[in-house]
């Protein structure tokens, strides 16, 4: 099959640009879900990264009947059990803000000892075709839970989650640079040999044969 045209299902501007900086792809035309004002919104029910990195891939190119491609990520805790996991966008309940969760997680991890601090931060990639075929690519990044927050960029846990090979946060990083070594970038990164094979002749000129 050949297309040219991949919607990500975002309606995040942020994302989207993240996601087209890695993919750069020659005569690829990049849409997203704001492109699709009635486009239903998916419950993130699955009880993996996968499940639910698949569920909104499918509902994406179900409704636009185009190849779709999605992501979903969060932060495994090693001392709580490998949570928040997927529930991280919602750890604590509807009530906190991203500031009230890493709170949460701090106070969480107050008397847990510098040797088992280990996290990682999760992400899969999702590319799902109108015909059905689907493929998966994962990333992740490993750090340490802070004892307190540091730095301002980022967003949700990066203020708590510290990069010992680097001596910061990820909230301390410049955005060029988490933009680089995040989970995120690292499965689309993975997911792009995936969407020259599925997608074929869009991408001939950037990814030659
Ligand atoms: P989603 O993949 O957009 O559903 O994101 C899930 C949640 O995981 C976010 O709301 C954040 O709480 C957390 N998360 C995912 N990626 C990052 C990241 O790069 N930095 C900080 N928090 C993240």
């Amino acid at each position: 099959m050949t297309a040219d045209k991949l919607v990500v299902a975002t309606r995040n501007r942020g994302k989207l640009a993240e996601i087209a900086a890695i993919l750069d792809m020659e005569g690829l035309r990049l849409l997203s879900l704001a492109d699709w004002p009635g486009a239903p919104d998916t419950e993130e029910s699955g009880a993996t990264f996968r499940e639910n990195a698949v569920l909104k891939a499918v509902n994406a190119a179900r409704f636009t009947g185009l190849p779709a491609l999605a992501d979903d990520s969060g932060l495994c805790v090693d001392a709580l059990g490998g949570a928040p996991g997927v529930m991280s966008a919602r750890y604590g309940g509807p009530d906190l803000d991203d500031e009230g969760r890493y709170r949460l997680l701090l106070e969480a991890m107050r008397n847990v000892p510098d040797s088992q601090r280990s996290a990682k931060f999760v992400c899969v990639a999702a590319l799902a075709m109108p015909s059905g075929e689907m493929r998966t690519a994962l990333g992740e990044l490993h750090g340490m839970i802070a004892r307190e927050p540091m730095g301002d960029g980022g967003f949700g846990y990066d203020p708590v989650f510290f990069l010992p090979h680097r001596g910061c946060t990820l909230a301390q990083l410049p955005a060029e640079e988490k933009n680089v070594l995040s989970h995120r970038a690292i499965a689309v990164r993975a997911i792009v040999p995936h969407v020259r094979e599925l997608l074929g002749g869009a991408c001939s000129k950037a990814c030659p044969r």
